[in-house]
């Protein structure tokens, strides 16, 4: 879906639109991959960064539905379940990155794999719904639920290519590409999330729910689970807390939480505020232009938007530092900075070094936050929304907001 404009206004106006058919209508018809995508919300690149929550989404949909939004409510908690469930195991987001490195150093030696890999980004695999969905994916940035599930099984199934490459893929071209989401939803596909438990794409299944558009030959007829590898135990859940309002502080504004205003209406007044992307860190190879052009302007709308509260701000998109407006606002950005290269994945966590060299955390630093008050009334003990602690070199309390999935 090209064309989304990064604002939570235009994520706003999306939801006002969707929500009418996010009762029956959606679980009758969410399961159809068509033509410009009716029966979904296409909302997923707003609630990855967060410029609509995924409790703003259950509400409207609740309040139009009752319990008939249950289906829509479930996938919405789909998202809030992997990103708590990766949250607490950052080490299956390093193994990932560590098998992509890996599986590229192959492709550079391999010259079958490396035409097969080709071959499949590219759209010339001859299986006719698999090159559709690939250059559906790279030419709008988007690909329904029903076909990623499709072209996963595709890959690691019939064209016996390694999963972390199609994550990767996948990584490198979804406006809504999210490190938990992608990564979880690949391995359940190969049988690596529930043990002994795959998906397998059928022919049948395919023109069913693609109105007949495709129906493959010669897909894999079984799918049996790839060797499974080592989770390690879930570490123990952060735990949340409230800004303490009468403390100077800090503000990081990254790409997987850009809606702060929760934190603002707790009290918090920042001294100043450091705004960080990162989404060249989502995979080794070049991420496509239109991921980092949303990540960007949705970190330029939140910006925007809370202008009036951030204090002096310092902008770092990419590695770039863009703006830095006040020296007072350098000084505290590059200790943030440093803060986040630890805590952020959507920041420089995302698989780079922290940008500075010295220490990746605030000398004596403790971490209790603060959580969403306005959180969905069941989210999983995993989802810890935003951490509050005092970056004592500065003299000042950082909040940090935001479900921080992976810490580097
Ligand atoms: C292999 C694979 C990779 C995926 N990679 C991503 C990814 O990188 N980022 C991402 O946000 N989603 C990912 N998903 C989940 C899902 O496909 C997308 O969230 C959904 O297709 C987005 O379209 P939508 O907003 O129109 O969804 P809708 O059907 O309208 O759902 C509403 C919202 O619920 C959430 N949601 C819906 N289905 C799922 C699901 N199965 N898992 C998690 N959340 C869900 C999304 O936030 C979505 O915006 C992946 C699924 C698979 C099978």
């Amino acid at each position: 879906m090209l064309g989304l404009a990064p604002t939570r206004a235009a994520g706003l106006a999306r939801l006002a639109g969707f929500a009418p058919r996010a009762g029956r209508a959606y679980a009758a018809g969410r399961n159809a991959d068509l033509a410009g995508h009716p029966h979904v919300s296409g909302l997923s690149a707003y609630v990855r960064h967060r410029l609509v929550l995924e409790s703003e989404i259950v509400a409207a949909a609740q309040a139009l539905h009752g319990p008939a939004a249950q289906k829509f409510v479930a996938e919405v908690l789909w998202r809030t379940y992997w990103k708590g469930w990766m949250e607490l195991r950052p080490g299956v987001w390093q193994a990932y990155r560590h098998g992509v490195r890996a599986a590229l150093d192959r492709v550079a030696v391999e010259a079958g794999l490396r035409r097969d890999w080709q071959a499949a980004c590219t759209g010339a695999t001859g299986i006719d719904c698999m090159d559709h969905w690939s250059r559906e994916l790279v030419s709008t940035g988007y690909l329904h639920n029903h076909a990623r599930m499709w072209f996963a099984s595709i890959w690691v199934f019939t064209l016996r290519l390694p999963w972390q490459l199609g994550a990767d893929f996948f990584l490198r071209h979804l406006t809504d590409g999210d490190p938990a989401a992608n990564t979880l939803s690949w391995r359940w596909v190969a049988g690596l999330h529930t043990p002994g438990k795959t998906y397998l794409a059928t022919a049948d299944n395919i023109a069913r729910h693609t109105d007949g558009r495709f129906r493959p030959e010669g897909l894999a007829r079984a799918a049996a689970p790839l060797p499974m590898d080592d989770v390690p135990p879930p570490r123990p859940a952060p735990r949340g807390g409230v800004p303490d309002a009468g403390q100077p502080a800090a503000l990081l504004l990254h790409e997987d939480d850009l809606g702060a205003e929760f934190l603002l209406d707790l009290g918090l007044a920042p001294v100043a505020t450091a705004v960080m992307t990162a989404p060249e860190g989502r995979s080794p190879l070049i991420v496509a232009p239109h991921v980092a052009a949303f990540a960007t302007g949705a970190a330029e709308d939140a910006t925007r938007r809370l202008a009036a509260h951030l204090g002096p701000v310092a902008v770092d998109h990419h590695g770039e530092r863009v703006d830095r407006s006040a020296r007072r606002s350098g000084r505290v950005g590059r200790g943030l900075r440093r803060a986040a290269g630890r805590h952020a994945l959507g920041a420089r966590g995302a698989g780079r070094r922290p940008p500075c060299r010295h220490r990746t955390r605030p000398r004596r630093a403790r971490h209790p936050a603060g959580s969403r008050p306005a959180g969905l009334g069941r989210r999983p003990v995993a989802a810890c929304d935003a951490r509050l602690f005092p970056v004592s070199r500065q003299g000042v309390a950082m909040a940090c907001c935001g479900t921080l999935t992976v810490p580097g």
